[in-house]
């Protein structure tokens, strides 16, 4: 028999992934504010309830995909205290890892168990079944997770305690934000000193250079062709979100005593960035280090 389920937040990850579970069979019984993502979720056979509390009362498992740290620690708050003892509590929004251990804290303290599942492969991998998902928690509550996460996921990986799978999110991301940079200016370098873009393809991707941002999501058209680079840098994965996610990494470092200077200058550089293209895919920073550059488009 499979869990019952409350499911908050039906946005551009979460419409899809509750769908995913009502087509594997999970009574799913779902809440979110926005009119539009009602209507979308509605279509797609989730069944609607009227508020937050309605979706989370008498459920066996709560999942949350919510859009900051504040709104899961507030809807925890009105949650918790109706919940039946021992839900599941599972949020796979992105949130700080700080505000994550908070939130599971306070479930637990309220005499439910909690896992953080933040994700990866954004709203195609959602709507596909194919993301991966990054759990911080105890073994048991992850273990009776699973199949669920199985369902909307095609990786799940369990790293550790409460906060946890923020921490893997955020680290992973804070990468990314840092060789997608790197990438441009080694780019935009090239162009200057007469390499051509398939040239530098050609030599990098299968050189020391090689990352995932060059050889699945070249920021240059050309090379990659399924890359945002080719569709006018439409995302994708969004500028705004990676903004979102580089401030979540900063924030850690800081709090963390670490010296992370390029992850900071990462974060930085993404929001000033996301001022003027945060609904462009976070690639297209290689217009941005050419602007900057004074070079003209290439
Ligand atoms: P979204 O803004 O599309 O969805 C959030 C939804 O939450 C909205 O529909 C909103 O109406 C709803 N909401 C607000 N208050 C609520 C409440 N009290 N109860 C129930 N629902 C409420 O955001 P999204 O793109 O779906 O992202 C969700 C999370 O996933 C974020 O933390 C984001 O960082 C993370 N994420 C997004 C992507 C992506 O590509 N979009 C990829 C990976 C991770």
């Amino acid at each position: 028999m499979s869990k019952t389920v409350g499911f908050l937040g039906l946005g551009h990850m979460g419409g899809p992934m509750a769908a995913n579970l009502v087509k594997a069979g999970y009574d799913v019984r779902a809440f979110d504010p926005s009119p539009a993502a009602r209507e979308q979720a509605e279509k797609d056979g989730v069944a609607l309830v009227d508020s937050g509390v309605a979706a989370a009362t008498g459920r066996e498992v709560v999942i949350t995909m919510l859009t900051n740290g504040k709104l899961v620690r507030d809807v925890y708050a009105e949650l918790l205290p109706v919940a039946t003892p021992g839900t599941l509590f599972l949020d796979c929004s992105t949130i700080d890892v700080a505000d994550a251990k908070a939130a599971a804290e306070a479930a637990v303290a309220a005499g439910h168990r909690a896992l953080d599942a933040p994700v990866s492969g954004g709203v195609t991998g959602a709507a596909a079944g194919t993301l991966t998902f990054m759990v911080g928690g105890e073994e048991p509550d992850f273990a009776e997770a699973l199949p669920m996460l199985e369902v909307m996921g095609a990786k799940v990986v369990h790293c550790g305690v409460s906060g946890v799978g923020q921490a893997a999110k955020i680290c992973n991301n804070m990468l990314l934000g840092i060789s997608m940079i790197g990438l441009s200016e080694a780019l935009v370098l090239g162009e200057k000193l007469g390499l051509s873009h398939q040239s530098f393809f050609d030599v990098v991707s299968t050189a020391s250079g090689q990352s995932w941002a060059l050889t699945t999501y070249c920021p240059v058209p050309g090379p990659v062709p399924t890359s945002p680079a080719n569709n006018d840098y439409q995302p994708g994965f969004a500028t705004a979100l990676m903004n979102k996610d580089l401030g979540l990494a900063a924030e850690a470092l800081r709090a963390n005593g670490i010296d992370g200077q390029i992850g900071q200058l990462a974060a930085e550089i993404y929001r000033r960035f996301n001022e003027t293209s945060a609904d462009r895919d976070f690639s297209a920073i290689v217009t941005e280090v050419r602007a900057r550059s004074g070079e003209s488009p290439a």
